[in-house]
């Protein structure tokens, strides 16, 4: 009977072990924190959005950085099995806007419940509160692994301990060494799904207001369009956050590491109305309350956090009466609201990242069976690989996937 060890017990180790079982092998979990699924617990906001209802090709495009290398995982395990599995082992699931799956509990501690019950059911022996220190390697192959209290030994060994971001529930990227000291290439961990910092001092009193379709769009210093997105944003204390910012800071970061210049975000904050349309709506606005003062004419056009700080940036005066506003004042407020300009410096740490962009080099890893092109009985899964997803379920669909492929054929191998 083979003998693997995983480590990591998140989503891609607690489906490698599963699938290591299932296929006669004797498998030990071995995982730091004193519970499995400490990011898992948190993963959508508390209710984690398991996967995703999209078709195999969508699935791919979901991975802004090598979703190709996942097409022989999803193969194996494709998003519909995954519902399936939890379905079988009581987790109903639904699907919600924009094709996301969650739990109909709402709950991410069922999705732990399940995993871990699936996991004790197949026999693997779990040892929590255990730290893998280092692999014990021999003669080109992986003899075992040594923990802080004893050395195992093992036909295969599979790193699943994630990425870099929230530190707190366990990741902290210490399978990277592992894999450089296996002679595997670590591309750049960086943050995947981040917020953004803002320079202009304004976006603070917008916090906490989330606006939902809008139009961001990401410009790099020489004016060249990096990327766009249509959909819900957030403003926090330093900047901007919410799913369309977290799904464009992957290239927008990139940009900043590379040039060290600023990104202009331009956000049209009435994308469905062209410029003459929006301008009609303004001026039927200010004829209605033409007997206000400018500052209390904006409530039907904008949210009630937003009108002082339009008001600033617009440069018309507050106390002017609506009907005394002139064409010019009203094509440049037009202007503001189709194009409200932020200068995005910097990103929020790897650590407060949703996902961790690179790691071990997906050239290097077999496709199909996620073993190492290196060093035969080393396999990986999950976030530790160089692939990272948008918001929606991409990322824990990857991280099951993976592990699934990885626990197979380390038992089988
Ligand atoms: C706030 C937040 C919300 C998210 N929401 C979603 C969502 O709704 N949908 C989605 O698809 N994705 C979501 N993600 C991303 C998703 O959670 C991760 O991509 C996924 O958990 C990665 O799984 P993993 O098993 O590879 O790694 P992890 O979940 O990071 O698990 C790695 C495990 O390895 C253990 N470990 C590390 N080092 C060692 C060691 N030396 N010895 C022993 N054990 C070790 C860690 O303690 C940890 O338990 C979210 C992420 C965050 C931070």
């Amino acid at each position: 009977m083979k003998r693997v060890v995983i480590i990591g017990a998140g989503p891609a180790g607690m489906m490698a072990a599963i699938a290591a079982a299932a296929n006669g092998a004797s498998v030990i979990l071995l995982e730091k924190k004193n519970q499995v699924g400490r990011k898992l617990s948190i993963t959508g906001k508390g209710r984690c959005n398991l996967t995703t209802a999209v078709d195999q090709d969508s699935l791919i495009r979901g991975y802004p950085g090598n979703g190709r290398f996942l097409y022989g995982a999803f193969h194996q395990f494709s998003n519909q099995d995954l519902v399936r599995f939890f379905n079988e082992r009581g987790l109903k699931t639904k699907v919600e806007r924009g094709n996301r799956i969650f739990p109909v509990s709402d709950s991410a501690d069922d999705v732990v419940q399940v995993l871990y019950d699936a996991v004790k059911q197949a026999g693997v022996a779990i040892s929590t509160s255990t730290q893998v220190k280092e692999l014990q390697i021999g003669e080109g192959r992986l003899v075992g692994v040594i923990t802080e209290r004893e050395t195992l030994t093992a036909d295969a060994v599979i790193i699943a301990t994630g990425g870099l971001s929230y530190p707190g529930t366990g990741s902290t990227g210490d399978g990277y060494q592992w894999a450089r000291q296996s002679g595997h290439r670590i591309i750049k961990p960086r943050p995947g799904l981040v917020p953004l910092l803002v320079k202009e001092p304004w976006v603070r009193d917008l916090q906490g207001l989330t606006l939902k379709n809008v139009k961001a769009a990401a410009f790099t210093a020489a004016g060249k369009k990096i990327n766009e997105e249509f959909g819900e944003l957030l403003f926090t204390h330093f900047g901007l956050s919410g799913p369309i910012i977290l799904s464009m800071s992957r290239d927008i970061g990139e940009y900043l590491d590379r040039q060290s210049k600023p990104v202009t975000i331009q956000l049209d904050l009435k994308p469905a109305l062209s410029e003459e349309k929006l301008e009609k709506r303004v001026q039927r606005d200010f004829d209605k309350y033409a007997r206000k003062m400018f500052k209390n004419g904006l409530n039907d056009l904008l949210p009630k956090k937003m009108i002082p700080v339009i008001i600033q940036l617009c440069g018309i005066d507050p106390e002017k009466e609506c009907s005394q506003i002139d064409r010019q004042e009203r094509l440049g407020l037009v202007q503001l609201l189709k194009n409200l300009a932020m200068t995005v410096y910097d990103t929020r740490p790897v650590a407060e990242a949703i996902v961790t962009a690179g790691g071990v080099d997906v050239k290097e890893v077999d496709p199909k069976t996620m073993q190492s092109k290196l060093l035969p009985g080393l396999f990986f899964a999950g976030e530790i690989l160089d692939v990272d997803g948008y918001t929606g379920g991409y990322n824990l669909q990857a991280a099951f996937s993976t592990g699934y492929v990885a626990g197979k054929y380390a038992a089988a191998g």
